[in-house]
């Protein structure tokens, strides 16, 4: 605890305060997103530009037609893994935003239910180790994603050629596998976007010595029957169910509102 929340409380009518929960809204998972798609997108890009006009179905082939192939491949390879490789610099952006923004909700949420203005008790710095966490661990799935569009790439591309599949639907096949890294992606960018508010909840939480939340379910169509269960049921930071704390289990988007004891 940095301050305590508790204390600052002037008039005390009830003795048991919920402040409002902080929903990360969709376009804070921006920026992830675009870097993601940025990634893609030149992937893409190598393939209809490198990696298609090298290839040449069987039985229509030259006797360095694998070795040309195989070099485009690695072309495209080189290309994604790149910008891969150095995502993690570009991140940072997103996860500061988010900080940010999570930091000025959280003390509307303060003054909103108890009147007392935090401000002064909150910078970016207390929360450096949460987004440093949060830039490394998109990072890693971001390049996974890359790595798994790469990894597919050639396993359709050697079937192609062994196979004798036309050119036109090589293309065809390799929209729909960058379709599907996209999708993945931005599941991944929203994700953990609410991955670090939840984070965020928690430290921000902590710090004003509020020892408690409770549990508001999301309204998504496809809410865990066991979060909907645990809907305005008190839960202690330091004792988080199985499955963690609220927005923690994987596409979660439940949140946590702060208690308040005032005795
Ligand atoms: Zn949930």
């Amino acid at each position: 605890m940095r301050y305590d929340l508790a204390k600052m409380v002037g008039a005390r009518p009830r003795k048991r305060l919920v402040l409002r929960p902080i929903e990360p809204p969709p376009a804070l998972a921006a920026p992830l997103e675009s870097e993601a798609a940025g990634i893609i997108g030149a992937i893409h890009t190598a393939i209809a530009e490198i990696l298609l006009p090298a290839y040449e179905p069987r039985p229509a082939v030259t006797s360095d037609s694998v070795d040309s192939l195989g070099g485009a491949l690695e072309g495209v390879r080189e290309i994604g893994q790149r910008l891969a490789a150095t995502v993690s610099g570009r991140l940072s952006r997103w996860a500061v935003r988010v900080e940010e923004w999570h930091r000025m909700r959280f003390i509307g949420a303060v003054k909103a239910g108890t009147g007392v203005d935090i401000v002064a008790f909150l910078t970016s710095q207390e929360a450096l180790d949460q987004t440093q966490a949060a830039v490394r661990w998109a990072s890693s799935l971001i390049t996974n994603v890359a790595e798994d569009l790469l990894q597919t790439i050639d396993n359709r591309v050697w079937t192609a050629y062994a196979g004798g599949t036309p050119r036109r639907e090589l293309g065809k096949q390799l929209s729909e596998d960058l379709g599907i890294a996209r999708g993945r992606a931005n599941r991944i960018a929203i994700d953990q976007t609410t991955k670090l508010a939840s984070n965020l909840d928690q430290m921000r939480q902590q710090e004003a010595g509020i020892a408690k939340y409770e549990w508001r379910k999301s309204g998504k169509k496809h809410a865990r029957k066991e979060h909907v269960a645990r809907n305005g049921k008190e839960f202690r930071w330091d004792d988080p169910p199985a499955d963690g704390h609220p927005g923690q289990a994987i596409f979660c988007g439940c949140r946590a509102m702060p208690v308040l004891d005032l005795d």
